[in-house]
């Protein structure tokens, strides 16, 4: 049980959030597990999320043109996705908006905080967004958006909701629309007090999966992940996997990530240690390499032209040079957006690659694995 302190600190109040659903329910125990878990320091993918959600809430736009790309096409989806299932007016006058705000289940079952709701005509639309690149459960079979349907259900007056997800460098193909009646409601409701009930009991199962395990914080301590980690990796690999059917090697290779996982707690922790003084055997931390970076190409070839004009030419200095594509393509994306306001950054990006076929080269790298048909919500 939390102790008064801890509740007051938890927005959640000790109870299930929305955005949990998925992980509880293809691993009850894992709402036990992660309370004994102090909370982990946001990791950088997860920090840009929160600022990129903080700017849906302002309705500011970031500095960087690609993310201000995204969330310019989140409000353009939006506002598309509103006025066709809401039946609105284009000015919005008849429609109540609300953002980020925690909702509580009316029997306080759970809680979760929908990105935007937007409310007319007794129908709400809630919009949840994703600015991972990992493409999640699509909005037919997300518990997250099915838990926030009950709850907007239950504060909102309205008879129906409709749930989707934009993800913009996922995927921006049509948004699935999810729609929840009074009665499709109610029995998310059932189901989710089932979850619940099963995660709350003691003895609540643990089930590793790849996608159940991804974001827990249980993950460095769970000893189920322990254990399927041992049975993969104590097999006779060579041997064993001709034997195997597709689906144990997918699931060899969901568990090698889960490994992969592991491995990095275990590193960051080592190195936290010896920058903390600790003692480790056959361990020392190697100071930082230095790098000599030149910061202004233009000031460098000044010099160097000077000294030796006949030696070091403009010719000659531009081949030890390398164009940062990535920053050229922030340049000319910004140069075509303040020509005309309209322009993308994959328009940019395209019309730069082509102006400039003749002075570069197109390399591809080989092939990896990508996972297909949705990640973690
Ligand atoms: S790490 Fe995986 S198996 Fe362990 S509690 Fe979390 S979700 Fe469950």
């Amino acid at each position: 049980m939390m102790d008064a302190m801890e509740m007051i600190k938890d927005e959640r109040q000790g109870l299930p959030s929305a955005s949990g659903m998925q992980r509880l329910f293809l691993c009850p125990g894992s709402w036990q597990a992660e309370r004994k878990c102090q909370v982990d320091e946001e990791s950088e993918d997860a920090a840009l999320g929160t600022i990129l959600h903080a700017h849906m809430e302002h309705e500011t736009t970031p500095e960087d043109p690609e993310d201000a790309e995204a969330v310019a096409w989140c409000y353009e989806m939006e506002t598309f996705l509103c006025e066709k299932h809401l039946g609105m007016k284009k000015d919005w006058t008849d429609v109540q908006t609300i953002r980020e705000v925690r909702l509580f289940e009316r029997g306080r079952l759970f809680s979760g905080k929908p990105d935007m709701v937007a409310i007319c005509n007794r129908k709400a639309f809630v919009v949840d967004y994703k600015f991972g690149r990992i493409p999640v459960t699509t909005a037919e079979r997300n518990l997250q958006l099915s838990a926030l349907a009950v709850l907007v259900m239950d504060r909102c007056e309205v008879d129906e909701v409709s749930v989707c997800i934009l993800q913009p460098y996922a995927s921006r193909k049509d948004p699935a629309v999810c729609r929840y009646t009074r009665e499709s409601v109610e029995q998310a409701r059932a189901f989710f007090r089932a979850c619940i009930e099963r995660a709350q009991d003691e003895h609540a199962p643990l089930k590793p999966s790849e996608k159940a395990c991804r974001y827990c914080r249980a993950l460095s301590s769970c000893p189920a992940v322990s254990l399927a980690l041992v049975n993969v990796t104590s097999s006779d690999l060579t041997a064993a996997w001709e034997q195997w059917s597709p689906e144990k090697r997918r699931e060899a290779y969901d568990l090698a990530k889960l490994a992969e996982k592991r491995a990095s707690i275990v590193k960051s922790k080592v190195k936290a240690d010896l920058e903390a003084g600790v003692e480790i055997p056959g361990l020392a931390l190697a100071p930082g390499k230095k790098a000599f970076t030149i910061t202004d190409a233009a000031a460098a070839f000044q010099i160097l032209n000077g000294l030796f004009p006949d030696a070091i030419t403009a010719q000659a200095f531009t081949g030890c040079c390398k164009v940062g594509i990535t920053d050229l393509d922030k340049l000319v994306h910004s140069v075509r957006k303040a020509a005309d306001a309209g322009a993308k950054v994959a328009e940019s990006k395209d019309w730069l690659r082509k102006t400039l076929a003749e002075c570069a080269e197109v390399k591809i790298s080989d092939g990896s694995v990508k996972e297909i048909g949705g990640g973690a919500a």
